[in-house]
């Protein structure tokens, strides 16, 4: 396997392009905004340079690793000599169905189809392709090339050869690859999106204010960032999104997600990518200042 496409240069498509391109492979970066693609190459830039600041990365792998990345914002041609493709897009069912059966059609009969869905059944995106045994999630977390979990997720029909390969993959990334089934939102999302929305549906009854409430998940916990600060930094569009497939499926009301997110979502707000969530955030500074919410 050398060559990678990922697509979605957003939040995650660029971690995932980044770690590819770091660990040698060759990456074509796929969005269908030109915007997005120079953003993203922005980005990887500027977290190579930390890397290279923390001296876990030299200036000479950097020029490598970005040669190894180019973008396109074409899809079929983006995909045509693909071996993995790791679908990024923003998560919304019937959006990625329609890739899945565009990537099927335009990638070679031998290549690998994930996705890094957070919560969409894997099952349900494979039944859209003709090659259901070479469709696997294939799950990176944020930020991409510092954490080190990959969750791999079997669908009903992916083929254990493929399960193999995607799991010496991610350790080719230095990643800790996990093998979980697929039910709605995995587990990394199935129990971090209720104790996420649970945070909020206490700000939102007032039981404690946003510093209060992150310092106590923090302190208590020992979690290394509190739940509404993590809410901002996925995207509370993507946890919204999350919590609606994992409240149509499972159908218990505990993963409704609350009115003070839908509020959010609905006016924006949509944590570190918009500039503002639970705190606001100003470009080049790592000062966060809580917002009042309403
Ligand atoms: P994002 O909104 O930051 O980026 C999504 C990107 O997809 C955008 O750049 C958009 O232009 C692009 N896109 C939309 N339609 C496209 C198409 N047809 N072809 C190519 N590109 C297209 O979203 P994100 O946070 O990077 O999430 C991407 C995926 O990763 C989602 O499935 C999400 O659930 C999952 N995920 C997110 C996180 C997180 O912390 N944000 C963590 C793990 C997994």
């Amino acid at each position: 396997m050398q060559n990678i496409s990922v697509i979605g240069a957003g939040t995650m498509g660029n971690g995932i392009a980044h770690v590819f391109a770091q660990y040698g492979f060759k990456v074509t970066l796929i969005d269908v905004s030109y915007a997005q693609l120079d953003k993203a190459m922005a980005t990887i830039s500027k977290n190579l340079d930390r890397q290279i600041a923390k001296e876990t990365l030299t200036a000479e792998r950097k020029s490598e690793t970005l040669n190894n990345i180019s973008v396109n914002s074409d899809v079929n041609s983006g995909v045509a000599a693909a071996d993995l493709i790791v679908e990024a897009a923003t998560e919304n069912t019937d959006l990625k169905l329609k890739i899945f059966r565009q990537l099927d059609a335009a990638a070679p009969p031998h290549c690998i189809l994930a996705s890094n869905t957070s919560s969409i059944s894997i099952t349900r995106i494979a039944a859209e392709t003709k090659r259901p045994g070479k469709v696997i999630g294939m799950h990176f977390m944020n930020p991409v090339p510092v954490m080190k979990l990959v969750e791999v997720i079997n669908g009903y029909m992916t083929d254990p050869e493929v399960t193999d390969a995607i799991i010496e993959l991610a350790k080719k990334l230095d990643k800790t690859p996990c093998v979980v089934n697929d039910y709605p939102g995995f587990i990394a999302n199935r129990i971090l999106m209720p104790m996420i929305n649970e945070a909020i549906q206490c700000l939102q009854e007032g039981v404690a204010g946003t510093e209060e409430i992150d310092t106590i998940m923090k302190l208590g916990m020992a979690h290394p960032m509190g739940p509404l600060q993590l809410a901002d930094f996925i995207g509370l569009d993507v946890c919204l999104a999350i919590l609606r497939v994992l409240h149509n499926s499972i159908g218990q009301p505990k993963y409704a997600p609350c009115t003070l997110l839908v509020n959010m979502v609905t006016a924006g707000k949509l944590g570190v990518k918009s500039g503002e969530g639970f705190y606001r955030y100003t470009p080049g500074s790592r000062d966060i200042m809580p917002v009042k919410v309403r």
